[in-house]
């Protein structure tokens, strides 16, 4: 019987998704807390760190027990690069339940990223772009010094790794001039996928009577570009 280490709350588990790693089976753990502030979030609770933690133990049980049925476990949030021991839950993942993990990061932690990456914790990442550089206060609701999410960018990018690069369209927020900025500061970068927003639990009330953007009113004006959602 392999033993379970214990771990701070996590804050949130779906033991199977078929959406959070494309052309996978996988588990997603969500981890609290989160330095941005998106007004489209749509999982504030977890991002403010209201939401009220689950223990963790019960949760790796499970993904061991099922290990043979997951491609891969997904570790989402929030922002897990703030999840103060990520690596020994991610090298436990790896190393102790034999499966692929994917990151989802919002970039702001270069260095954690840097260690993950060295340490072999990781096998793909989905970063967040938010915005054109020149609005991404804007869009992550505070203060961002895009230095340090360029710094993961071209990081990520350099590794090698399987990469996604994501940027949720919110009409209001962002403008189809912004996404064409978006790809421009992107190179074309074919790993970039447009999300549509959902607006039912966005994190500003406001936006939550905000209509749904149109598939194919991005897809006509981005040529080639994925766009989920
Ligand atoms: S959408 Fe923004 S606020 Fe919400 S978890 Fe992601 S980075 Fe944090």
């Amino acid at each position: 019987m392999l033993q379970i280490p214990e771990f701070p709350l996590i804050g949130g588990y779906l033991p199977t998704s078929f959406l959070d790693w494309e052309g996978r089976v996988a588990a997603v753990v969500f981890l609290p807390g989160c330095n941005f502030r998106c007004p489209f979030c749509h999982n504030a609770p977890l991002a403010t760190g209201l939401a009220e933690g689950i223990d963790p133990k019960p949760v790796l049980s499970d993904i061991l027990r099922r290990k043979d049925f997951l491609d891969g476990v997904v570790v989402s949030g929030g922002e897990p690069t703030l999840f103060a021991r990520l690596a020994e839950l991610l090298s436990w993942f790896r190393n102790v339940a034999k499966l692929p993990v994917k990151l989802d990061t919002n970039g702001s932690h270069p260095e954690v990223l840097e260690a993950l990456l060295g340490d072999r914790l990781v096998d793909a990442v989905a970063m967040d772009i938010k915005a054109p550089w020149g609005k991404y206060a804007e869009l992550a609701g505070v203060p961002v010094d895009t230095e340090r999410v360029r710094a993961s960018l071209d990081l990520l990018k350099s590794s090698g790794i399987s990469l996604e690069l994501r940027t949720t369209y919110v009409p209001g927020l962002l403008s189809m001039a912004d996404l064409h900025r978006i790809r421009t500061q992107l190179d074309g970068d074919q790993r970039w996928i447009v999300q549509l927003f959902q607006p039912a639990n966005a994190l500003d009330p406001s936006l939550r009577e905000t209509a749904s953007p149109k598939r194919d009113e991005i897809s006509g004006a981005l040529q080639g570009v994925r766009v989920r959602g």
